[in-house]
């Protein structure tokens, strides 16, 4: 049994004496760290510190900032390995399904450190005021300050930490809230970047169970929030008493709709890896298929072929396993039930259908077919390596069940007529779409992301996914001008008729119907 023993845990960050929490392995059930339990006067004091540490960042500049989220590019290449086996200890993932996550950080510190000076560049404003001529108009963007940032355990990187990036090359502190469960790979990336150079405490881990969480809520000047929907509105509700601006990605039940003249082949592939990698923990994951009724058969053998031949166990090196564990055992609690209501009213299991037997926290990948929406699996967050397909009769059906749900975070299509695929993803209540595809716009930094409906409010990637570590300032200089503006004191009779007749003349004219 080991103790957190990085400089990281040992200094700043996790740094807290008293109550500590055990991080296991789920896919063996080792303990591999202890962490601190973080009480609120310890998190008071990790943002005194942030706020303390963020003018100096902040005045490094984009370029200082860029030079620092450079070389954590480079210290993440360099020592991959150190942090596939970190993930891999919390997570009881794949190997893949974490190099995954590498894949997206290492484009992700690039990116950042590349386009966050345009992306938050001042902005000359043209205005049609009258009242306005003479006068130049700045909009500019300026650091909140300290960002609070709370994730998941499905993701431990690319959901909590992946969040940090733009929040610091915007010029914040972050305080990071990892989930209980995954803690250790944001406590490695933090003395990552101490070693990359980034000033003392401006990133700090906020190791701790929900009630750490509520505490970052209470302190900092915004919160970016990954997890489920009950969650996020505990933490809507919290950050209102501060009127602490909030952005929440949360739980999704997302559809995909396989029309009857799809490449049935890639459909099948498309279904099977994207609702079974990371085994099924991925908020975007393919949680419900829809298929037409003429290539329904022919797709569910395709899926239940691929699906059987799923080699499942922990990570013994790459290639090894397809399917993981599931991160947080009381998720597999969920997913069991899930499928024991759906086999209770009716549907079959094809393949899968139940825990795997032996150590560690494994569910067997599962097939679900004879499904309907009076079922969990098809209404709510089964979160795990199931793929419920139901019949349907054409694309409109599949249409009103895939929008039949209180979730709207991404959705997708699969068609060789890929313009009628773009007018079906146009009519999806989604906040992303793919069409032939799945998943892969999270790896495009420029797309913006985020939920619809009970999936979200705000997304992260794109202009908007740093604009939101920042708040406005508009500065108006007036540069030519009258001792006296025609508007000010004294009022007279004479300026109230000649400003009345120039705004019939300005606003008066012109067609209307
Ligand atoms: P939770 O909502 O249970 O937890 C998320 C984070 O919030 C954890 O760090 C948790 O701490 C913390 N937390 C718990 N209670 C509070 C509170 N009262 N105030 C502040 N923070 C609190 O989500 P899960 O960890 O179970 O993650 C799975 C969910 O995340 C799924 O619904 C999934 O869809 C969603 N998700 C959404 C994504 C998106 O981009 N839309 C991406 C990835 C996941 P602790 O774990 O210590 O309890």
């Amino acid at each position: 049994m080991a103790t957190v023993e990085s400089k990281a845990a040992q200094g700043t960050n996790g740094r807290g004496a008293g109550a500590q929490i055990e991080v296991e392995n789920p896919a063996t059930g080792e303990v591999v760290a202890h962490v601190p339990d973080l009480d609120d006067e310890q998190v008071a004091e990790l943002a005194r510190r942030g706020r303390a540490a963020q003018p100096g960042w902040q005045a490094m500049g984009y370029e200082g900032r860029g030079r620092v989220l450079r070389r954590a590019q480079k210290w993440l290449l360099d020592n991959s390995e150190r942090l596939v086996e970190t993930m891999i200890s919390e997570t009881g993932k794949v190997v893949e399904d974490v190099t995954l996550e590498i894949s997206y950080g290492g484009g992700a510190f690039g990116f950042w450190a590349k386009h966050a000076e345009s992306y938050l560049a001042d902005e000359k404003v043209k205005s049609s005021s009258v009242f306005i001529k003479g006068k130049r108009l700045t909009l500019r963007y300026e650091p909140l300050g300290l960002v609070g940032i709370i994730g998941p355990w499905n993701y431990p990187f690319v959901n909590s930490f992946g969040d940090a990036i733009p929040a610091l090359a915007a010029g914040n502190s972050v305080i990071l809230k990892p989930s209980e469960i995954t803690p250790l790979t944001s406590l490695l990336m933090a003395e990552a970047l101490t070693q990359c150079g980034l000033p003392e405490d401006v990133f700090q881990v906020a190791t701790g169970r929900g009630a750490t969480g509520a505490a970052v809520v209470d302190q900092v000047d915004m919160i970016m929030f990954t997890g489920s929907t009950a969650t996020g509105k505990k933490v809507m509700e919290r950050a209102a008493q501060t009127l602490t601006p909030v952005s929440l990605e949360l739980g999704g039940k997302d559809p995909m709709i396989v029309l009857s003249d799809a490449d049935l082949e890639r459909a099948a592939n498309l279904a099977v890896f994207y609702s079974m990698q990371n085994s099924g923990q991925t908020c975007i994951s393919v949680e419900r298929v829809y298929v037409e009724e003429p290539v329904y058969d022919e797709f569910v053998d395709k899926v239940t072929e691929k699906v059987r031949a799923l080699r499942q166990g922990p990570a013994e090196g790459p290639g090894s396993n397809d399917v993981g564990a599931m991160i947080f055992p009381k998720q597999a609690e969920i997913v069991e039930s899930h499928v024991q209501d759906a086999l209770a009213k009716g549907a079959r299991a094809l393949t899968g259908g139940r825990r795997r037997p032996g150590a560690g926290t494994f569910y067997e990948p599962t097939v679900l077919v004879d499904v309907d929406h009076t079922m969990k699996a098809m209404t709510e967050e089964t979160f795990g390596p199931t793929l419920p397909i139901m019949k349907v009769a054409d694309a409109e059906e599949a249409l009103r069940l895939a929008n039949d749900s209180a979730y709207g975070l991404s959705g997708s299509v699969v068609t060789k007529d890929v313009a009628r695929g773009e007018q079906i993803a146009r009519r999806m209540q989604a906040g992303t779409v793919c069409v032939n595809d799945a998943i892969m716009n999270y790896m495009a930094l420029e797309l913006p992301m985020g939920g619809w409906k009970a999936s979200g409010l705000g997304t992260r990637h794109g202009q908007g996914g740093i604009r939101k570590y920042t708040r406005t300032q508009s500065i108006l200089i007036s540069r030519m001008h009258l001792k006296r503006d025609i508007h000010m004191f004294p009022y007279s009779a004479t300026v109230t008729k000649v400003l009345g007749r120039a705004l019939k003349l300005l606003y008066g004219r012109g067609k209307r119907d």
